[in-house]
């Protein structure tokens, strides 16, 4: 028998990189450096999408969507979010909510956490109030040049199948 509630762990990381947009939570913020790497570097969204992976043992976002394929390159990451929430509902699970930290030397994201949870709340298709969103500076990391992002899910069993498909991601991919 599925247990009835099962949890996932998402953790990522990219370095800063001039000249490039910086997208942390699919929400742009104005600053002089972006995150390089896979897709469009969103380390925040790369992070829920392994914890939603991993909340129902599925393959981690480096397997279904690997960085060597050109496909991805500049990719929205609200992409691998929602094809992390359909394996997630395909398991006949449900989120209930999601926490996370970044940790990253700047910009501050205290302003722009209102639009970060309303916009991933918005993704996974839970209220703004089960989506936290915590911001440190890495003290004693040396790290001033990357952004790491660490989420947990809650994810549960959905009432019925009929419910989580009627609940189903939004494709559109504005
Ligand atoms: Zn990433």
């Amino acid at each position: 028998m599925k247990p009835e509630t099962r949890i996932g762990f998402g953790w990522d990381s990219h370095e800063f990189k001039r000249g490039i947009p910086l997208r942390i939570g699919g929400v742009e913020l104005a600053h002089p450096k972006g995150l390089g790497g896979h897709s469009d570097g969103d380390v925040l969204l790369h992070a829920i999408t392994d914890a939603l992976l991993g909340a129902v043992a599925a393959p981690d976002i480096g397997s279904l969507f690997p960085p060597s394929d050109p496909k991805w390159k500049g990719a929205d990451s609200a992409i691998f979010l929602w094809a992390a929430l359909q394996r997630v509902q395909e398991a006949g699970y449900a989120v209930v909510n999601m926490d996370s930290t970044l940790i990253l030397a700047g910009p501050k994201i205290g302003p722009h956490a209102a639009a970060i949870r309303a916009r991933v709340a918005e993704l996974l298709g839970i209220p703004e109030s089960s989506v936290g969103l915590k911001a440190k500076t890495p003290e004693g990391l040396g790290t001033d040049n990357a952004a790491v992002a660490q989420v947990v899910v809650l994810v549960q069993k959905a009432p019925s199948s009929a419910a989580a498909s009627a609940q189903g991601p939004v494709q559109d991919l504005t």
